[in-house]
């Protein structure tokens, strides 16, 4: 079983060909490493060797480096971790330098790459370490380097090699945003040599008529000058300059990745191209080193695609849904249509007027064309897509359905009734969904007459975007119901958690704590500045003030006013009611209003934060530190994740953590609210939250799952993680 396999022909090509056995795409692992630094060194010294293309088995190049390889190596320890790159390095110089002399750069063997589909991560790093790159013209390939996205950063010579290539600010799109493209677009970012119909006949050909000259990479050569200026050059200062600005904007400096990744351009600038290698080779390390990186693959690849798989997913036959029945075409049942009738399902569309329907199906049509305006999709896409949406008021039409989700308005009356009507059409084993985002699944399976088909989807807004879904379930949810939503959210491509039923479920039962906290600190007069920035700082993508805004006050209030008259006395946020029924009184109802927390002009866009808070709310006289402010938000956040675990309302930490970032953005640096306990440490955690309860009140006080940890000395992934493979 070998990765990698070369065949030598008559005309003296070497072709090399990457095929992991049993796996649909190529992934580098440190043994397929080292066979093809055996395949490279045979031919390049076999002297019937005129040339070498280097391609792939498969429909795609690669899509980078094996990602548990990585964690594995982390375990080894930073030396271990460097030991790996720089074996990496010295292979890709191998095959950069091809056997010339190292004088004369004459007599090197060329070497091209041939990509017939996409290619990621290393699958980029590995043709950059070639003469020529010739990519098929595939318009669906990905040609880039994600490892941004993952919290880390390039570091098998890819952040050296396109830097060098390109110049710093060229690179940096390819480089600090991850951003993948189609080789059409790749060639123009310059990434890549050629688009062509055959890639491999395109790669032979070259090798066989390349000069010596073509194989020397310009810092080889004597005399390289990084296009746009190194570091000093009053052109390339300004780069890193601004760069750096950007870097630190982008991620208030708690991603680890993106400011070694800067840093290894711009030190790698200053010195030859084999020292900059070491250099990159040592950031990586220093970041791959970083609990954040290990955390960040953990939650973003290897648990997101565990989940995505179907981890938790019951044993039963395929669940695959034929023709969904959408209740409620506003804004969620449309955008359910949509995203459905997308991944090519049958959808009926169903409200109460066929107004109403068509209405929720222009909405589909809507998406289509921004995606028609930027060029990603075609008429015919677009009429494809369209076809499988029926818009109608008749619910005779969902007869054959074999999945219904109900997105009519928030009121059990009304769901009742439209599930009754839905029953007595559908067939016998159809499963039932609701995507209430606030009424208990198990009281709603009560207008159900099989309440173990009867289930919680949730959706969030806006449902094209947005890639969790929260699966919930009931008291009565049987197993082939959960296996019915997974395997739905598996066809629309969208990443689930499963959750058991309590109030507000998970994701929204922890986020709404975190705008509460916002909000009741406003009333306390702490400065709205403050706590915005502390919420940015800390690497949320929305302060609380700016996230209510834009999921609206209204809603806020209403939730408020529901939440208040089922908990009776028990009800801990008074406080928070104060300023949120001023808001709503005063008609400050958030972005869709133009005003909220912040002001907006005419257009709706947002301005600062609202002047007038300070009148209502006076500036308390001595403003709490910082970091007091951010341990607030984040742990009022992260103890309700421990107490939903606690609860049992999350069964499995991985899907606390993957929902946290993918359904409300909690600080995607940390890896979740599990993973960044851990990095705390239990009893760190529990010694904040007691000083935080003293203060504050007992909705910071530290959860007895928590305390527990603290006293043994363990942590979440540790007790609980035993599914996550460690990163
Ligand atoms: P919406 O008001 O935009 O849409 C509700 C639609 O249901 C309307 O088009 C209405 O005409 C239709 N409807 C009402 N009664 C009906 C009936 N008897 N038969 C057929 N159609 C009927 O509301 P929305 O924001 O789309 O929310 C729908 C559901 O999704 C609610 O349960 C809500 O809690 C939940 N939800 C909303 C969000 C969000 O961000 N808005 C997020 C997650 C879940």
């Amino acid at each position: 079983m070998t990765d990698f396999t070369m065949e030598k022909d008559a005309d003296g090509v070497a072709t090399i060909t990457w095929d992991v056995p049993g796996k649909s795409m190529n992934v580098l692992s440190m043994d397929g490493a080292a066979e093809l630094s055996r395949l490279i060194d045979d031919a390049l010294a076999d002297d019937a060797v005129k040339g070498i293309v280097i391609t792939s088995g498969k429909a795609d190049f690669a899509a980078g480096m094996d990602l548990n390889v990585l964690a594995g190596m982390k375990q080894g320890g930073p030396q271990a971790v460097f030991d790996g790159v720089m074996s990496l390095h010295h292979l890709l110089r191998k095959i950069e330098r091809a056997g010339m002399d190292a004088r004369t750069l004459k007599g090197g063997k060329p070497i091209a790459a041939a990509l017939p589909g996409t290619a990621l991560g290393i699958g980029l790093e590995l043709p950059l370490a070639c003469h020529r790159i010739f990519a098929a013209d595939n318009p669906k390939a990905r040609i880039g380097l994600p490892e941004i996205m993952v919290g880390i950063f390039p570091g098998a010579g890819g952040t050296t090699r396109l830097s060098r290539k390109l110049g710093a600010m060229a690179a940096a799109p390819l480089l600090l945003e991850g951003k993948l493209n189609d080789p059409a677009k790749a060639k123009a970012a310059g990434a890549i040599d050629e688009v062509v119909a055959d890639p491999v006949a395109a790669a032979r050909d070259w090798v066989l008529s390349a000069q010596d000259a073509d194989l020397v990479k310009p810092w080889d050569a004597k005399g390289y000058k990084m296009p746009g200026g190194d570091p000093w050059h009053p052109a390339g200062f300004m780069t890193f300059l601004g760069a750096n600005a950007m870097v630190m904007g982008k991620t208030m400096g708690v991603y680890p990745a993106a400011r070694a990744l800067l840093s290894a351009v711009y030190e790698g600038a200053q010195v030859d191209f084999d020292t900059a290698l070491r250099i990159e080779a040592r950031w990586f390390t220093n970041v791959l080193m970083n609990p954040s990186a290990g955390n960040m693959i953990r939650s973003l690849f290897i648990s997101k695609e565990a989940l995505e798989k179907g981890a938790n997913r019951p044993d039963v036959p395929d669940q695959r849904v034929r023709k969904l029945g959408v209740l409620g075409a506003g804004m969620m049942g449309a955008g359910i249509a949509h995203v459905a009738a997308n991944a090519g399902i049958e959808v009926v569309l169903i409200d109460s007027t066929q107004e109403a329907a068509d209405r929720g199906k222009a909405h589909s049509a809507g998406i289509l064309d921004k995606g028609i305006s930027r060029r990603k999709l075609t008429e015919a896409r677009k009429a494809e897509v369209l076809a499988h949406i029926t818009a109608t008021t008749d619910y005779a039409a969902l007869n054959g359905c074999d999945l219904i989700v109900e997105a009519v308005f928030e009121d059990p009356s009304v769901k009742a009734e439209v599930t009754a009507k839905a029953e007595a059409v559908i067939p016998a084993d159809a499963i039932f969904a609701t995507n209430t985002s606030t009424l208990p699944i198990s009281e709603l399976a009560k207008a159900s007459s099989r309440p173990e088909q009867f289930i919680g989807i949730h959706f969030f807004s806006p449902v094209d975007k947005m890639a969790l879904v929260e699966i919930i379930r009931g008291r009565e949810t049987g197993d082939r119901a959960v296996a019915k939503a997974l395997d739905f959210v598996r066809q629309i491509r969208k990443t689930p958690i499963v959750v058991n039923d309590a109030r507000f479920f998970y994701a929204n039962r922890c986020i709404i704590p975190y705008i509460n906290e916002g909000i009741r600190m406003v009333g306390e007069g702490v400065n709205p500045v403050l706590i915005e920035n502390a919420a940015r700082l800390m690497g949320m993508p929305l302060g609380p003030l700016q996230l209510v805004d834009e999921t609206s006050i209204e809603l806020g209030a209403r939730i408020a006013r529901a939440t208040r008259k089922a908990m009776g006395d028990a009800y801990p946020d008074e406080a928070v009611d104060a300023v949120i029924f001023a808001m709503e009184k005063a008609g400050r109802l958030g972005r869709k209003a133009k005003a909220g927390f912040y002001a907006y002009d005419d257009a709706g866009k947002r301005q600062g934060l609202w002047e007038g808070l300070a009148a209502d709310y006076p500036r308390a006289e001595g403003q709490p530190e910082l970091t007091e402010v951010q341990h607030r938000l984040m742990f009022a956040q992260a103890l309700e994740a421990v107490r939903a675990l606690e609860q049992g309302v999350l069964t499995d930490i991985r899907e606390g953590d993957v929902g946290a970032i993918l359904g409300w953005g909690f600080a995607p640096w940390t890896g979740g609210p599990f993973g960044w306990l851990d990095m705390l440490g239990a009893e760190r955690a529990v010694e904040i939250a007691e000083a935080l309860a003293a203060d504050h009140g007992d909705r910071f006080a530290p959860p007895a799952l928590l305390r527990d940890m603290a006293a043994k000395g363990d942590s979440f992934y540790g007790r609980f993680g035993a599914q996550a493979a460690a990163a």
